[in-house]
């Protein structure tokens, strides 16, 4: 028996990079596993092949749709917000309309998401957000926007913890430093300035945020709850 056997889990973005990386340890840790995209039909068709895992097609970003897909699922054991999208430059300059997509994206979808999966949640059931170190250090001009999504995380899990405690419902974020990924390839032009804020200076693998993800899902994390848990080589020491 493996550590997720039994257990239906939902990852929100789950063709690429961290998500992707989510959907494959699930699968492999005995998990029925389903996960949304929202453009990468190539790459979700081709993660579902290879881990067995089901893709929905499903943007986060529209809040209907978004429940609407998570009500279709029926109770779950776990779920996973990783869905999220980088929006950097200078702020008088960025188009607010971007800005505004990024808010619902990050923000508005994990509120709603972790809401309407605590609706018919199993008992003991786990909800892991995935935040960033920049919620809590911002070293770069061009980032508030950006940060102030991921901040939101910190108060989000915090209070949905309480609110699920008395069900067993534990309610985490994981705030990752750099992660090689379509979003922050580790060969980047930022490579350098990001490592120089780092104790171990490299990009962590997606592989790496997704065992600590595995862990909070599993059944040693119970009491773990309301918490972040930054993986960042240092990025915020
Ligand atoms: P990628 O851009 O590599 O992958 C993003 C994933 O999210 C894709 O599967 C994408 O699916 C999905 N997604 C994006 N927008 C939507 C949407 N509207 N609806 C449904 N799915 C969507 O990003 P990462 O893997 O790097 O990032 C994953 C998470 O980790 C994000 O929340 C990010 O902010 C966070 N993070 C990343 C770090 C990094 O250095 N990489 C560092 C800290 C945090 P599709 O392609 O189909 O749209």
């Amino acid at each position: 028996m493996t550590s997720l056997s039994n257990k239906k889990a939902l990852v929100l973005g789950g063709s690429r990079g961290i998500g992707a990386a989510i959907v494959e340890r699930f699968a492999r840790e005995g998990a029925e596993t389903r996960f949304t995209y929202a453009g990468s039909t190539e790459a979700a068709t081709a993660l579902a092949g290879k881990s067995g895992a089901k893709a929905i097609q499903s943007d986060s970003g529209d809040r209907q749709a978004l429940t609407k897909t998570i009500a279709d699922q029926g109770p779950l054991d776990i779920l996973v917000v990783n869905a999220g999208v980088l929006v950097m430059g200078d702020p008088l300059e960025t188009d607010p309309d971007a800005v505004d997509r990024m808010i619902d994206i990050n923000v508005r979808s994990p509120y709603h998401a972790a809401i309407e999966a605590a609706r018919k949640m199993n008992e003991d059931g786990r909800i892991v957000v995935i935040g960033s170190v920049n919620g809590d250090r911002m070293p770069f001009p061009g980032g508030a926007a950006y940060a102030l999504t991921k901040s939101a995380m910190q108060g989000l899990v915090r209070g949905l913890a309480r609110d699920f405690g008395s069900r067993g419902i534990t309610v985490n974020a994981v705030q990752p430093g750099p992660v090689d990924t379509d979003m922050n390839p580790a060969d980047g032009p930022m490579k350098d300035a990001m490592h120089s804020f780092m104790a171990i200076k490299r990009h962590a693998a997606p592989a790496e945020v997704a065992g600590m993800v595995t862990y909070l899902v599993g059944p040693e994390a119970g009491i773990v709850t309301g918490a972040l848990h930054t993986i960042d080589g240092g990025f915020g020491a």
